[in-house]
């Protein structure tokens, strides 16, 4: 039987961030990927872009991580000699009491970051894309941006494969069982075994872990082409409306188009389930949206779609750490939406996890057994 230090299965945003890092760090490394192809459309990671910021609504405890997430994913840059982050700044759009807006506001104060709050007028000002009703307003961070997703993770697997990791493409592992002091893992028709195993399966843990901890839901990215003059020197934008329903968007990039797309209340699915066909009401939905803040770009042409898939957590927050019932398998999973722009920082600290040093803060929210029995 083959054996590994580490074993990662997954090698998605996550797991091949922890492929780089854990080769980097000189050990025996096998990343498994059930897809023929990393990057690849079937999971989380895909659509070109994602949104990266530090002043973070969702709580301010993820912001130690993002400031070594852009330090991380700045080096990983120089080392491919490719761009994968632009920072173009970020608007937080909504009502002085909106979540975007007082846990943007948060977050930087407790952690001293740049931000400015803009009133409608100052918006209409340097941004006329935008139109704000008049209950609303913005947090301006000149750092946030957003990140080329798919060349992100094909720069850390290529970087991975350079320092000596190994990579099994196109091979799904069925489960694992305790083994001596580490574990055994199941590919199709093949056993290995590694001191530490680690799951970073995206869309898949309900078929590892306690279903009841996830709910997988299908989200629809839309690309438009807008009106030229209109998109000049535009940021990204979350927008939270009064119903508590936001979208988000990027600046229009070069042969892509201008990419949007709703946060959340897409219909709950499974891996292998999710509808990937997008349909004429989801459009309408989409349009909708930005029929109140962006008219210009509610009537123009799309040019096209794709759908993807959030893993949500009961209380949105990530699954990171040891798995309660066997210190050996490491946990990545459930990041609820909101996870991409951590992966440079997630691989080196769930390699960390796995070595046993605690050299970085895992906050207290992502516990694993935070919630009900795994397995
Ligand atoms: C539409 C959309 C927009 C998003 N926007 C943002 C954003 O702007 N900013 C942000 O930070 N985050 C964003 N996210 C979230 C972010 O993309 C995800 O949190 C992140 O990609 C999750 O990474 P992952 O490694 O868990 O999953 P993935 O990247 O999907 O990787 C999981 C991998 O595990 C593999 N796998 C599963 N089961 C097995 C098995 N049994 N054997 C072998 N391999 C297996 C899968 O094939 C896959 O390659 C967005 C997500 C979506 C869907």
């Amino acid at each position: 039987m083959k054996s590994y230090d580490l074993v990662i299965v997954g090698v998605g945003a996550m797991g091949s961030s922890a492929l780089y890092h854990a080769s980097r760090r000189g050990l025996k490394v096998l990343g498994i990927e059930r897809f023929g192809e990393v990057p690849h459309e079937q999971g989380s990671h895909h659509g070109s872009t994602r949104i990266i910021r530090k002043a973070y609504f969702e709580h301010p405890g993820y912001v130690p991580l993002l400031l070594r997430a852009y330090e991380l994913w700045e080096q990983l840059e120089r080392e491919v000699d490719e761009k994968l982050i632009v920072k173009c700044g970020g608007l937080m759009i909504g009502s002085p009491t909106s979540e975007v807006v007082t846990g943007a506001i948060l977050a930087a104060q407790r952690h001293e970051l740049t931000y400015e709050v803009l009133s409608k007028q100052d918006v209409q000002r340097r941004y006329p894309f935008f139109a704000l009703d008049d209950t609303q307003q913005a947090v301006f961070e000149p750092d946030a941006g957003y990140l080329f997703s798919e060349l992100a993770v094909k720069a850390h697997v290529q970087q991975a494969i350079k320092a000596g990791a190994e990579l099994k493409l196109g091979c799904q592992v069925a489960g694992w069982s305790k083994s001596g002091d580490g574990v055994e893992i199941q590919i199709s028709g093949e056993t290995v075994y590694a001191d530490k195993l680690l799951l970073t399966v995206g869309a898949w843990a309900p078929n590892f872990i306690d279903k009841s901890r996830f709910q997988v839901e299908r989200q629809v990215l839309h690309w438009f082409e807008p009106e030229e003059a209109s998109t000049a020197g535009l940021p990204i934008y979350i927008v939270e409306e009064q119903d508590g329903s936001t979208f988000y968007g990027f600046p229009n990039i070069p042969l892509q188009g201008l990419k949007v797309a709703i946060h959340h209340g897409g219909e709950n699915c499974t891996a292998d389930t999710v509808d990937r066909v997008v349909h004429p009401a989801d459009i309408k939905r989409m349009r909708f949206a930005l029929s109140r803040r962006i008219p210009s770009l509610a009537a123009s042409r799309l040019i096209k779609t794709s759908a993807c898939m959030y893993t949500n957590t009961p209380d949105f927050h990530f699954i990171v750490g040891p798995h309660p019932e066997e210190e050996n398998v490491i946990l990545g999973l459930g990041y609820s939406g909101h996870g991409f722009k951590f992966s440079s920082v997630m691989g080196e600290l769930l390699v960390k996890m796995a070595l046993g040093e605690n050299t970085i803060q895992v906050p207290e929210i992502f516990a694993p057994d935070r919630f009900a029995q795994a397995r």
